[in-house]
């Protein structure tokens, strides 16, 4: 059996672990990552973030473009959704992602092993190539970032034709006519109003009685409005009872309330579980959650010693842009450092029309959590920028304060570049801004950060 020593070995080479090799690497310790798939890169580029932010983005340009004439342009000639093209334009935007991957691990330092790997204990990993061979990786630090997967549902056993999880749909070949969506979550939602706008007919299906679970409330009002007015048919309190194919092979949901509605494709998006079955880790005492998550402290150490964990594996935000950090803090961590995982001001960008940004707590949280609080609205319909370039989308930025040191305690987008505005607030929030701070200082004029002054001016005016 080959055996091959290094200063550091990581278990999954996705977000959360390159992220972990690109800091080992610059920490200057000898690195392994070990990666079951044929290309590095995981759920973010292959099919979670990425793929369906490159729909996202066509999804928008196409809506763009049916509105053209409002920015006084003429385009007689028309335009067409080729979907075969979005395909290949996310093939594209992928290998450009794995040039930047490739860039950031080219290094005499880094070795990149290609296999299934389990834990025989602290200090060693079995790893199983592709050809059957054996290798054995020794290294005195581990990190764990072996990912997730989609959650399986009892009775929907997806099988990639008619019946997708989130990793099938991203190689569908060809649009559907119509298509059930179970799940309003971020991601149901975000493919609702995805295919919606390429046209396909969407039934969006969530059990509980609102869309997108932990948003603040005027902001999900206003995605479910919208919904309606794109014409996806949403069905909150909703149960799946039922799910057969016809002898056409094409695919039906029953619901609680006893409807039959037949479809296309049936899309289930009802999040993602922990990836740690079979990789030996409670054998070697990793003590994992009751989701089967890794559990690990504030430094990301896990329960055995050397061992450290980043990204999905964790079952907490289950984002890129949470395990980028956690890669970085959990190898620094492992190789000697003593960095503190900060995740309190997480931005959170969702890709539906429009998109949405928040951080820090909603109302509901606020108020839940007994503070004494002052919201500050302003409406994009308010903002001469939004006026002038995006008229035809809804928008409200929603600051909530509070009342005794006027200090923000959150704040919620909806809105044309929510998502990128957010970051700003999530800065605000950590340097412990106040409504004055927004309110006195200076924003470009016109802009969509304008927004941020008038809200915080809403908010002091209410607070005299
Ligand atoms: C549809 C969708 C949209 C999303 N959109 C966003 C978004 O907009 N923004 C955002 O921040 N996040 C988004 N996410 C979440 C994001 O994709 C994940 O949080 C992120 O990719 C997780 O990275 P990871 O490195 O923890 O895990 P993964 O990417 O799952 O990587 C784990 C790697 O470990 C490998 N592996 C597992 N077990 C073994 C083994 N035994 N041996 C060898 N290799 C192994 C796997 O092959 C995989 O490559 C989205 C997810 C989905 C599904």
């Amino acid at each position: 059996m080959e055996r091959i020593a290094a200063d550091i070995a990581v278990l999954g080479g996705g977000e959360a672990g390159l992220a972990a090799v690109v800091r080992a690497s610059e920490m200057g310790a000898r690195v392994v990552v070990v990666e079951r798939a044929a290309q590095l890169g995981g759920a973010c580029v292959f099919t979670g973030t990425l793929p369906s932010k490159v729909f996202s983005i066509s999804a928008g340009v196409y809506e763009l473009l049916r509105k053209i004439a409002n920015f006084g342009i003429k385009a007689e000639g028309g335009f067409a959704l080729d979907y075969k093209e979005v395909l290949a334009s996310r093939t594209r935007i992928t290998r450009c992602d794995q040039g930047v991957i490739g860039a950031h691990l080219r290094g005499p330092n880094v070795r990149i092993v290609r296999g299934e790997a389990s834990l025989r204990d602290e200090r060693h990993l079995l790893v199983r190539t592709p050809t059957g061979a054996e290798i054995e990786v020794e290294a005195p630090r581990l990190v764990l970032a072996t990912g997730s997967r989609p959650f399986p549902v009892p009775g929907l056993p997806t099988d990639g034709r008619a019946l997708l999880s989130t990793d099938e749909l991203v190689d569908m070949p060809e649009l559907p006519a119509r298509m059930v969506i179970i799940g309003a979550g971020v991601i149901g939602c975000e493919y609702a109003f995805i295919f919606r706008t390429f046209g396909v007919e969407i039934t969006l299906i969530e059990k509980l009685e609102h869309a997108l679970p932990g948003q603040d409330g005027d902001i999900v009002a206003v995605i479910e409005k919208e919904m309606k007015r794109r014409g996806i048919r949403f069905l909150p309190g909703t149960m799946v009872r039922n799910y057969e194919t016809g002898p056409d092979g094409r695919p039906a949901v029953t619901t609680g309330q006893g409807e039959r509605i037949a479809s296309d494709k049936v899309l289930v998006c009802v999040g993602r579980a922990p990836a740690t079955a079979g990789l030996g880790l409670e054998a070697a005492g990793i003590a994992l959650g009751a989701k089967g998550q890794v559990l690990a402290d504030d430094r990301l150490r896990t329960s055995l010693p050397g061992v450290y964990a980043a990204g999905d594996v964790l079952g907490r935000w289950m984002l890129s842009a949470t395990g980028i950090l956690e890669g970085a803090v959990a190898a620094e961590n492992a190789l000697g450092g003593d960095r503190l995982l900060d995740e309190r001001f997480v931005p959170s960008g969702i890709y539906t029309q429009p998109e949405i940004g928040s951080v820090g707590m909603t109302e509901e949280a606020a108020v839940a959590g007994g503070r004494a609080v002052i919201v500050g609205t302003c409406a994009y319909s308010g903002l001469v920028k939004a006026c002038a370039t995006y008229s035809f989308m809804p928008g409200l930025i929603k600051m909530i304060f509070d009342r005794g040191s006027h200090r923000l305690l959150g704040a919620h987008l909806v809105g044309s570049e929510a998502a990128e505005l957010i970051h700003q607030l999530s800065l605000a929030l950590r340097l412990g801004a106040t409504a004055e701070d927004f309110a006195f200082s200076i924003y470009h004029h016109p802009s969509l950060s304008e927004g941020f002054r008038e809200a915080a001016r809403d908010a002091l005016a209410k607070m005299k």
